[in-house]
């Protein structure tokens, strides 16, 4: 089993911090506590749009005192996917905060003769963005999306996401465009390059089985599943997606660990092993769902 302080948490926010504009409890406790002992982490967004100031500043006012770097969404996977990438000229479709990340990393934003499309989180999307679009890459442009997501909870109501609008522009041309996001390699790739971790050692969490649990299958990393979002034990009992782990929150993650060591510390004489074993299932099942693939 990995020690809790090796593991590098890509820990998702909507769902899993906060639902809207309201924290969700012992989410402050658990990055705090990661702060302290200085584990490694990020919080990673799909969505594109917001620039990271104004998610710092969101999560400032609940409480939770994170910087720039501690947060990387889709649109950061995709400016890292662009530096490296043979693209030159970029024919943007999306929020301006993700045009100033783009034009930061010194990636050329235009509107004629782009060798590029790029579809991000776009409010006055139109039928003119989705026209030029659809030339450019009939001419011979790549398709760049920044996440796959097509629909999203609204208050109570669900609306189009970005996956839709690259949807019409794919419907259009007949061509696919290359995710960023999760559950796809590049967000992976951008968080393994601003962590300085190892691949193996990335475990993400999230409230989502086909996003943040489904980046974990696909990533082939570990996946820790919270049940403070969307996902419920029905659900999951019933979804072929399976996380490495369930948990009803992320205090949870922490009891968890810390009854491991305790029984780990109390499993040195042999004699005393199945009672131990017995007395650790007792305590993690008190603490967390009883759901276990390692
Ligand atoms: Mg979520």
């Amino acid at each position: 089993m990995t020690e809790f302080k090796d593991l590098a948490y890509l820990i998702d926010m909507d769902g899993t911090i906060y639902r809207g504009s309201v924290p969700i409890p012992h989410a402050r406790e658990f990055i705090r506590y990661l702060q302290q002992n200085r584990r490694k982490f990020l919080l990673v967004t799909n969505c594109p749009g917001n620039s990271t100031n104004a998610l710092v500043e969101k999560v400032r006012n609940m409480g939770i005192h994170i910087g720039c770097n501690d947060i990387i969404s889709s649109g950061d996977a995709t400016a890292e996917f662009l530096c490296t990438s043979p693209y030159k000229r970029i024919y943007l479709i999306g929020s301006d905060a993700l045009k100033d990340k783009l034009v930061k990393k010194g990636i050329n934003v235009v509107t004629e003769d782009a060798d590029c499309v790029v579809v991000g989180y776009d409010l006055s999307f139109n039928y003119k963005k989705m026209k030029e679009a659809a030339q450019f890459i009939l001419n011979g442009a790549g398709f760049v999306c920044t996440n796959y997501d097509l629909t999203i909870p609204d208050g109570d109501r669900v609306v189009p996401h970005t996956g839709s609008i690259a949807a019409s522009i794919e419907a259009a041309t007949g061509v696919k465009p290359v995710y960023m996001g999760k559950p796809e390699y590049y967000l992976l790739e951008a968080v393994i390059k601003r962590l300085n971790c190892s691949r193996d050692k990335c475990c993400t969490v999230g409230d989502r089985l086909d996003t943040d649990i489904y980046f974990g299958i696909r990533q082939n990393i570990k996946s820790f599943l919270v049940l403070t979002g969307v996902t419920t034990r029905e659900m999951l009992r019933h979804s072929k997606i399976q996380p490495t782990r369930a948990f009803e929150n992320l205090l949870d993650i922490l009891s968890y660990y810390s009854l491991f060591s305790i029984y780990i510390r109390c499993c040195i004489p042999a004699p005393c092993f199945s009672f131990c074993l017995e007395t650790k299932t007792n305590l993690l099942n008190h603490y967390c769902l009883p759901i276990d693939f390692e």
